[in-house]
This record gives structure tokens, C-alpha cells and sequence, in this order.
């Protein structure tokens, strides 16, 4: 049975106060429950010395993540942050390829690939979110779509690319949409891409996670959790309630 990954993307949201709140409620919770399942929350990056003060140390299956990463160590890259400074913090996980940065950002398939790359070398454990727009769903293109944006990670990272990874299966129309992806058409991507990322290799892939990302909620999460090949979730608006977010991490426990 593997251990499902319940991770929060906080994105561009928060400050000191909701951050004490949250956590206050969150280390009651996470003391009975949290026994079967790993959570990690992905905090503004600049708050996550402050979170560390606040979280009891002794929270074996909990971590702070980070939202993104540089494809530098060090360097002339104004506003950027490196590998090198995660770890230093003691960050284990990174957000990559989201579709906000995708679009927002003009991040491209390579650059992702490249910031994958240097995840591995830090020895960080990369999340990265792929999956199709609207419009490539209706043109019955999701599984070329994921495709494309598996192989270049094997071009760039080479066959053990995805040991100790996480992909997060996230159809950019369920992102923040109150219409998650349906339970069957999630395992079925998601059976598509364990299996695509089998064909590729000739080892036994270890540590390989697949989440499910798309306006995951309270009321969704046991039909998704349930599904053969979907290892967890990555939570955008949810993870900022305390109440529903915890609910979620229950539910992946059972
Ligand atoms: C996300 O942004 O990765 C996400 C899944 O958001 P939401 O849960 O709000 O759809």
C-alpha cells in the first residue's frame, strides 16, 4: 500500500497572522492523525523560516515546500532562488511546471526540464504538474500533451529521471474551476502516465508518486483517492482552509 503525498500550494497567498492561525490548528491536528499519509505545504517562500518556528520539530511525515526553483546555484539572477539555498533551509520539495508558470511566466517545456535537472542534482524531489489545457481536451490531446512533457524530462535527466519524483497530474481546466476532473478520467491519465513512464525504462522506477491536481476538495477526495493509480493530491484554494484541508489529509489517511 503506498503512502499517499497530500500537498498544499499556497501560491501567492497568506501573511503572519493567517500563517499563525493555520499552523496553531494544523500541529493539533496533524498529532493523532498524519500516521499513513505525507503532507507538505508549499508556503510563500519568504515565510517558511517563520513556519519553522512555529511547527513542532517532531513532525516526521510533514514538510515545507517550495513553489519554484532557479536553473542557477548562484549568480547575477535578480529575484530568483536556488537549489542550493532550499536545502540549505532544509527544503526537500519542489513545485515545478505549474500551468500558472507556464502562462504566466513563459515557462516552457525545456526550461521546466532544466529545473527538473537541477532539482536531481541537489538531490531535491521535483512535483511536477503537467496535463492539458480546455482545448487540448476537447481535441482529445491530453495524452500527446502529457507525453511531450514527460519525454523531454528523459531527454534532459535521462532514464532515472523520475525516481524519487512526484508528478502532479493537473488538467489546467479543473485548476481553480469547482469542477475537478472525474474520478475514472483522472485514473485513467494517471494509469496512462505510470505506464507511458514504464515503457521508457528498463529498471524498476522507486519512489514515483502520481498526484491528482484539480479543484480537489472535501467532497471529492475520497472518490479520487480512491482510484488505483492517483497517489495523492496537490491542493491549491483547499489547502488555504484549515478546516477542509485537514479533512482532505483524514480522508487520504483512512
Ligand atoms: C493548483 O493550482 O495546483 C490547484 C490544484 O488549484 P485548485 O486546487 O484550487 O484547483
Amino acid at each position: 500500500m503506498i503512502k499517499p503525498i497530500i500537498v498544499g500550494n499556497w501560491k501567492l497567498n497568506g501573511n503572519k497572522i493567517f500563517i499563525r492561525n493555520f499552523f496553531q490548528l494544523l500541529n493539533q491536528f496533524l498529532n493523532p492523525y498524519h500516521k499513513k499519509c505525507t503532507t507538505i505545504i508549499t508556503p510563500p517562500i519568504l515565510y517558511i523560516p517563520l513556519i519553522q518556528k512555529i511547527l513542532f520539530s517532531d513532525k516526521k511525515n510533514f514538510f515545507l515546500g517550495s513553489q519554484n526553483v532557479d536553473i542557477h546555484t548562484f549568480g547575477p539572477f535578480t529575484g530568483e532562488v536556488s537549489p542550493c539555498m532550499l536545502t540549505d533551509i532544509g527544503i526537500k520539495h519542489v513545485i515545478i511546471g505549474h500551468s500558472e508558470r507556464r502562462f504566466n511566466h513563459k515557462e516552457s517545456n525545456t526550461l521546466i526540464a532544466k529545473k527538473f535537472h537541477i532539482l536531481k542534482e541537489n538531490k531535491l524531489i521535483p512535483i511536477l504538474c503537467i496535463g492539458e489545457t480546455k482545448e487540448e481536451k476537447i481535441n482529445k490531446k491530453t495524452k500527446e500533451i502529457c507525453k511531450k512533457q514527460i519525454d523531454i524530462i528523459f531527454d534532459i535527466c535521462g532514464a532515472y529521471a523520475f525516481d524519487n519524483s512526484i508528478i502532479a497530474y493537473e488538467p489546467i481546466w479543473a485548476i481553480g474551476s469547482n469542477h475537478s476532473a472525474k474520478p475514472k478520467e483522472a485514473q485513467y491519465i494517471s494509469y496512462f502516465i505510470r505506464n507511458y513512464i514504464k515503457s521508457k525504462i528498463t529498471h524498476k522506477i522507486k519512489n514515483f508518486f502520481i498526484q491528482y491536481g484539480g479543484s480537489v476538495t472535501d467532497k471529492n477526495a475520497q472518490e479520487l483517492i480512491l482510484q488505483n493509480d492517483i497517489d495523492g493530491f496537490l491542493v491549491g484554494g483547499a489547502s488555504l482552509k484549515i478546516k477542509e484541508f485537514t479533512k482532505i489529509i483524514e480522508i487520504a489517511n483512512m
